[in-house]
Formats: structure tokens, C-alpha cells, sequence
């Protein structure tokens, strides 16, 4: 993409979120002038400050391996490289196992995770317990264990990002919500808010749940789908666990939950939903804690005494294969998306700012091809991530 530098703007994202926000930081570090707009009143007010903070790269296929190793480097340096304490743990993840079928698919996976580069084994289960010594033994067959693998909190990230951002020379307007995009012969030139009008070669659609009526505004019928998920938080106890954990096992009314402990002692946790939650609504429900307490209860028995201090419910911008969008638009020229990160927009949201900046300055690295393939806007959208 040639930026002609005869508008305002060399690139205006919509949305200051997991996503938004790293890319302006990246776009104005590459130099390019970059306008955020979002309708909160600051940053990370969307689907940002609802995500746990989890941060992997243990997934099934190669895009959102090689996108969340990068998005490690990032938050794992983060403080030494820019001084912010983003509260980033380097406590790894654990996928447990109690049934031959997760860990035939765990172990079909570690071959995979390992040739893209992921540190990651299968543990047997007394090997497993060295490591998570509170996992309830019965039945247990062992798991992966991923030590490069933490958690950082979103909204310090999210300041961080918006900071250095600000550093670099982006612009943000809050309490804007975008209106209408401005398209002149088949390429977009720029967008209305609730305030005003704002010209730029490139726009980047990062409205994360919302990004399906802001695409249909240039006339694409984008498959995102707002998803709602919950979360909840403990009151904080003495440490006794280090990586989040993961059970994959389906269960009424659910399929896989996770948790961890904070380091500050609180155990964060969420569970996801079978069937879907779709739509807007992000008020909690009743059925939340009960499932998902249970579940903990049964793979973690030290659990039950603690006492539950606060749930809270999200959305995530669900895609039907459970991968991103992120790539141009062949309809509408300028147009780029960057959204559909489901439940991962936190961890992915360092990786994919600098794959977008790599598209805007047409500079790409060997393995964006394939990486841009497989969340390509126009894929087939079949099949699913395993661990999604
Ligand atoms: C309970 C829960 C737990 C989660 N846990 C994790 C986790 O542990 N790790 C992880 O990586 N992810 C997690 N996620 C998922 C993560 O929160 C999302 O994937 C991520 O925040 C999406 O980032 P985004 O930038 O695409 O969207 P957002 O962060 O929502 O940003 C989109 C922005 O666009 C703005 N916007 C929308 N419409 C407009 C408009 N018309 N005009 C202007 N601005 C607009 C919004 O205000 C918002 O700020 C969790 C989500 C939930 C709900």
C-alpha cells in the first residue's frame, strides 16, 4: 500500500483496544501519522479490561503461534525495554488431561507446537504434580506444560501501549464513536464521527465485537459476531499456583474453563459457554458461577473455601473458525481489517500491531504469507482452532 502523505492522516485505526492501541504505538514508531478514534472515554474501555490477562502461544496452527511467540517477546521484555511494570508472571500454562481423549489430541498437538518453535512437553501425571501439586490426582493422565507462557494485566498494558503511543506521536480522540466511512471511488479516504471528519490513506478496522456494522458501513459483510463470556475473581490467598490452567474437557453447558492465580494472590478464572452466547449483552448471569466453580472444584479440591469475589462478563469477537481477520480489503481499497480475535485479542494484540504495519509499509517477513493465508477476510471460514 503507497501512502500518498497528501491527507491528514497517514492511517486512522477505529477502536483504541487489545488491538488498536499496540498498532498505533507500532504505526508511529514506523513513523506513519496515526489517528485512533473510539466512542469510550479512554483506552481499553471495550472487550480489553474484561480478558483475564492469560498470554500463550500454545494454539494448534501456525498463525496464532508465530503472532503470540512475537506478542511474548513483547510483554515479557516489556519492562526492561520500556519501563512500565505491566504486572507481566511468567508462571506458563497447563492443559490437563483425565480422559484418553484430551491427551490423544494434546499429544497430537505437542509434535506440532514443538516444530513451530513453541517450548511446550506432555508431562505424565507425577510429573505433572511436581509442577501443579494441587491438581486433583484421581484419574489424572498428565498434560502440557508451557513455562514461557504468563499472564499481564491489560488495562496497565493497554496505558503502556497508549503511552509510548502518544510517545511516538499517535493521536487519539475518545467519545467518538465512527458514523459513516467517506469512500470515493471504491477507496476509502477517510471517516465521520460524532464530531467530526478525519482523511487518511489507510483505514484499520480494530473495533473488536463491533467491527461487523463498522465493515458494513463500506459495504462488507465482515463474520464477526459479538460472543459474551464471564469471568470472576477471588478474594487474594497465600501463592500456591503458578500456570494458568486449562481443562479442555466438554461438560453441560460448557466446554473448556481456566484459571490462575493472580500475583497478587486472587484466582482469576472464566469458563466458555456451550452453546454460544451471542449478542450485546454483558449483564452477569446467574448460572455463570455455579457451573464454573464446580468444575474448578473437581480438578483443583483445594479450591472450595475460597471465597468468590466479583464476576463480570465480556465479549469476545467471535469468528465462526475461531481465528482472526486481519488482511485488506478487495472491495474497498485503503480498507484494512484487524479484528475477529475471539478470546485472544489480549495476547495477540502486540503480534498483530506490528503484521499490520508490516502490510501498511508492504513489507513482509517469510512467514506472513502463511500467516496472512490462514486469517485471510476471505478464507472459507471452515473448520476449527483446537484450542480456541
Ligand atoms: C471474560 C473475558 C476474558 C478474556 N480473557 C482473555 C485472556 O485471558 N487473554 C486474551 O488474550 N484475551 C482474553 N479475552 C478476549 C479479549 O478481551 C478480546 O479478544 C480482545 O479484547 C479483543 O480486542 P479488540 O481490540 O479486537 O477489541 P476491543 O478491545 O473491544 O477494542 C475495540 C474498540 O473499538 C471501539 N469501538 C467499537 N465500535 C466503535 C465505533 N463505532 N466507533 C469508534 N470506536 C468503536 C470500542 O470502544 C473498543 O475500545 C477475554 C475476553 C473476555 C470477555
Amino acid at each position: 500500500m503507497s501512502i500518498q502523505r497528501t491527507k491528514p492522516y497517514d492511517v486512522i485505526i477505529i477502536g483504541a483496544g487489545s488491538v488498536g492501541t499496540p498498532t498505533a504505538m507500532s504505526l508511529a514508531q514506523a513513523g506513519f501519522r496515526t489517528l485512533v478514534v473510539d466512542s469510550g472515554a479512554s483506552v481499553g474501555q471495550g472487550a480489553n479490561k474484561r480478558a483475564i490477562g492469560g498470554i500463550r502461544a500454545t494454539f494448534s496452527d501456525a498463525a496464532k503461534i508465530r503472532l503470540c511467540l512475537r506478542s511474548l517477546e513483547v510483554f515479557s521484555s516489556w519492562k526492561e525495554q520500556y519501563g512500565d511494570d505491566i504486572e507481566w508472571v511468567k508462571g506458563g500454562y497447563v492443559f490437563v488431561a483425565y480422559r484418553e481423549k484430551e491427551e490423544a489430541s494434546l499429544k497430537g498437538l505437542v509434535e506440532v507446537q514443538q516444530s513451530l518453535g513453541l517450548n511446550i512437553n506432555w508431562l505424565e501425571a507425577g510429573e505433572l504434580l511436581k509442577i501443579v501439586p494441587d491438581l486433583n490426582p484421581e484419574g489424572l493422565r498428565g498434560g502440557t506444560f508451557s513455562p514461557d507462557d504468563g499472564n499481564a494485566s491489560p488495562l496497565l498494558a493497554q496505558h503502556a501501549f497508549f503511552d509510548h503511543a502518544m510517545a511516538y506521536g499517535a493521536q487519539f480522540r475518545f467519545n467518538e464513536p465512527v458514523v459513516e466511512m467517506i469512500v470515493e471511488n471504491e477507496k476509502v479516504v477517510g471517516l465521520k464521527t460524532s464530531q467530526g471528519e478525519y482523511y487518511a490513506d489507510v483505514i484499520v478496522n480494530a473495533a473488536g465485537p463491533m467491527a461487523r456494522p463498522l465493515a458494513q458501513m463500506v459495504g462488507i459483510d465482515l463474520p464477526v459476531y459479538p460472543d459474551s463470556h464471564e469471568a470472576g475473581i477471588t478474594e487474594p490467598v497465600a501463592h500456591f499456583l503458578d500456570p494458568m490452567i486449562v481443562d479442555i474437557r466438554p461438560a453441560p453447558g460448557s466446554s473448556n474453563y481456566y484459571f490462575y492465580q493472580h500475583a497478587t494472590g486472587q484466582i482469576v478464572f472464566c469458563i466458555t459457554p456451550q452453546p454460544n452466547l451471542w449478542g450485546n449483552d454483558v449483564r452477569e448471569t446467574s448460572t455463570f458461577l455455579p457451573m464454573v466453580t464446580r468444575r474448578m472444584v473437581d480438578v483443583m479440591p483445594k479450591l472450595k473455601n475460597i471465597r468468590v469475589r466479583r464476576t463480570w462478563r465480556g465479549l469476545y469477537p467471535m469468528t465462526p473458525d475461531g481465528f482472526p481477520i486481519v488482511g485488506w480489503s478487495k472491495e474497498v481499497k485503503g480498507y484494512l481489517l484487524a479484528t475477529g480475535m475471539c478470546g485472544q485479542g489480549f495476547m495477540l494484540g502486540p503480534g498483530v500491531a506490528e503484521l499490520v504495519t508490516r502490510l501498511v509499509e508492504d513489507c513482509q517477513t517469510n512467514f506472513d504469507g502463511e500467516i496472512l493465508a490462514q486469517l485471510s477476510p476471505y478464507r472459507e471460514f471452515q473448520g476449527q482452532e483446537t484450542l480456541k
